[in-house]
């Protein structure tokens, strides 16, 4: 695990190299009184944030909340297994949310059909979180940390169990995958977070409330932090209606899905000036299904 100080007591803390998954896996410590963690990860991260925890910038012990951005499994999947080892912390999320990691059988098998039936191996199990554990919080809730405020805004298109987070102390949103992320080979070019059920429609509602935030900078989940956060904001929203167009536009010539991501790949070569990654496979799977439930 590396732990990185990003900002005024802001920290992330990297667990990348020490689990299987290809995107990377960082949990953000947020300092204040009192402390708290923005977005757990898997199961997986979670036993690597307590194996190291010594070396966290505060105290695991002391963490009033952990924040997951949404429950998928490699953002809120570990919430049930920090819960059961840090027994002062509650989980705070989103209401939908809430309801699933109550029961998660119904997340386990949407987990198995996005990443096999041995997800587990990779991410580790998804805990059930006692509902005594959890907060559940309000579109535009502030929670009042000390000398910052942390302000929950659902966020949906992504998930419909999506927030992102704003925090006064650094001017800085916490989107989740509200706007996307950023491929290596493309630092200008952000690409939807698209995965089945995606609703476009929602996910330019939620990118056009960020934007309305002004932030200062942004802390992703998947793509660490950034500067330049009008640039990245307008690219995500400009980019996610115009994949969406490629693929509408594709689908009403009757394309096969593998010509429709040849069409795909050609438009992010001559726009983003790289390669669309393999997994973007699932954003296409995304944008066709929602379009296919719209016609
Ligand atoms: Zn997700």
């Amino acid at each position: 695990m590396r732990v990185t100080r990003v900002a005024d007591s802001t920290y992330l803390l990297d667990c990348t190299e020490d689990v299987a998954f290809p995107l990377s896996e960082v949990a953000y410590i947020l300092d204040g009184d009192p402390p708290v963690m923005i977005e757990p990860g898997s199961t997986a991260t979670a036993r690597q944030l307590l194996v190291h925890a010594a070396a966290s910038p505060v105290d695991l012990r002391r963490l009033a909340y952990i924040i997951p951005t949404h429950i998928h499994v490699d953002h809120g999947g570990g919430a049930g297994y920090l819960a059961q080892h840090l027994p002062d912390a509650k989980i705070l999320l989103h209401p939908r949310g809430a309801r699933h990691l109550a029961d998660p059988a119904k997340l386990a098998a949407a987990t198995r059909g996005v990443f096999g039936d041995d997800f587990e191996e990779r991410f580790g199990p998804i805990l059930p979180v006692a509902e005594a554990r959890m907060r559940v919080a309000g579109d535009n809730e502030v929670i009042h940390l000390g000398h910052r405020d942390l302000t929950v805004m659902f966020t949906p298109g992504h998930a419909s169990h999506h927030v992102a987070i704003g925090d006064s102390l650094t001017g800085g949103v916490f989107p989740g995958e509200a706007l996307g992320y950023i491929a290596t080979a493309m630092p200008d070019f952000p690409l939807p977070a698209a995965v089945t059920p995606f609703d476009l429609r929602l996910y330019l509602e939620s990118i056009d409330r960020l934007a309305t935030m002004a932030p200062e900078v942004l802390f992703y989940s998947h793509s660490g932090v950034r500067s330049r956060p009008q640039a990245l904001i307008r690219g995500i929203r400009e980019n996610s209606i115009a994949l969406g167009r490629v693929v509408e536009q594709a689908m009403g010539e009757g394309l096969d899905p593998g010509r429709i991501w040849g069409r795909l790949a050609d438009y992010v070569r001559r726009n983003g000036g790289g390669e669309i990654p393999a997994e973007f496979a699932m954003g296409l799977s995304a944008y066709m299904a929602y379009f296919s439930a719209r016609s």
